[in-house]
């Protein structure tokens, strides 16, 4: 990979929802140059593959973010986490690893961690892990990219979203699992990449009933869009059944949303322009 690309790709490892059957719970990296940013982790050691398979070793990760601590966010990373244990230990991660977090969702990382790890790796653990605080209003200048974060406005649990500022000066806006919301499209107001779940499309809503999980459909985000000034609209962490879903849940955003929208699969990279 080119040290002197500057623009962003976004690398989906996973774009399932909590119970996927078919595709790896919704993770993805953001590459800027050599700079990669991994958003949350998916439910287990699956996420190795998922790396394999985007030429992505664990060594490379330095910078982590949890969204929110719910079982198909984490526990990738605590396997993540692992992996870099155990590589510090055969003097192979000299670095530290950088992990961001909201206060409640640092807590449970760090207590899944010393509950299920050998006191020697959780003792490795506290030397290699830096936890850098993702509550709203923390910034951060990681080279020429800012980061910073909000509250995705979910409704069950203490969820951070990120705005991270590209050299070119364009935005990447991501909300972890939720979706675009009356309450959080301030946050994302003039975007030129929003990254947020769908659960599925509106027509589906008797089939798959987002609305009793807490998760809206691709009209329900299309319509918020298209009012608050987004260029990019790529939907995740949705039901896996609907043959043909990009097609189909293309067909249900552009009704309501002018600009690009993206249904990305598994293992898919996307270059945000
Ligand atoms: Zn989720």
């Amino acid at each position: 990979m080119s040290e002197t690309k500057k623009y962003a790709e976004v690398i989906f490892l996973g774009t399932g929802s909590a119970f996927p059957s078919r595709s790896y719970n919704a993770c993805y990296a953001i590459r800027v140059g050599s700079l990669l940013w991994l958003t949350d982790g998916g439910g287990g050691n699956g996420i190795f593959p998922a790396l394999a398979k985007a030429d992505i070793n664990p060594a490379e990760l330095h910078h982590i973010f949890l969204s929110h601590a719910h079982t198909d966010h984490i526990f990738g990373l605590v396997w993540i986490i692992r992996k870099i244990v155990h590589l510090r230990m055969q003097g192979l991660y000299p670095d530290s690893i950088y992990i961001y977090a909201n206060s409640e969702a640092a807590h449970a990382l760090r207590e899944i961690c010393r509950l299920t790890f050998l006191e020697s790796y959780y003792l490795t653990f506290l030397q290699v892990a830096e936890f850098r605080p993702a509550n709203p209003g923390d910034s951060y200048q990681l080279k020429d990219l800012t980061i910073e974060f909000f509250d995705a406005g979910s409704e069950n649990v203490s969820q951070s979203g990120f705005r991270m500022s590209l050299p070119d000066g364009k935005s990447i806006v991501a909300l972890g699992d939720e979706a675009l919301t009356t309450k959080n499209m301030m946050e994302v107001k003039g975007a030129d990449t929003l990254i947020c779940g769908a659960f599925c499309r509106y027509a589906d809503r008797n089939v798959y009933k987002p609305y009793e999980k807490h998760h809206w459909t691709v009209k329900d985000v299309a319509e918020i869009a298209s009012k608050i000034d987004v260029n990019m609209l790529i939907l995740i962490h949705s039901e896996d059944q609907t043959p043909d879903k990009s097609l189909v849940y293309r067909a249900e955003a552009a009704e309501y949303f002018k600009g690009r929208v993206i249904i990305p699969n598994d293992g898919e990279i996307y270059r945000v322009e």
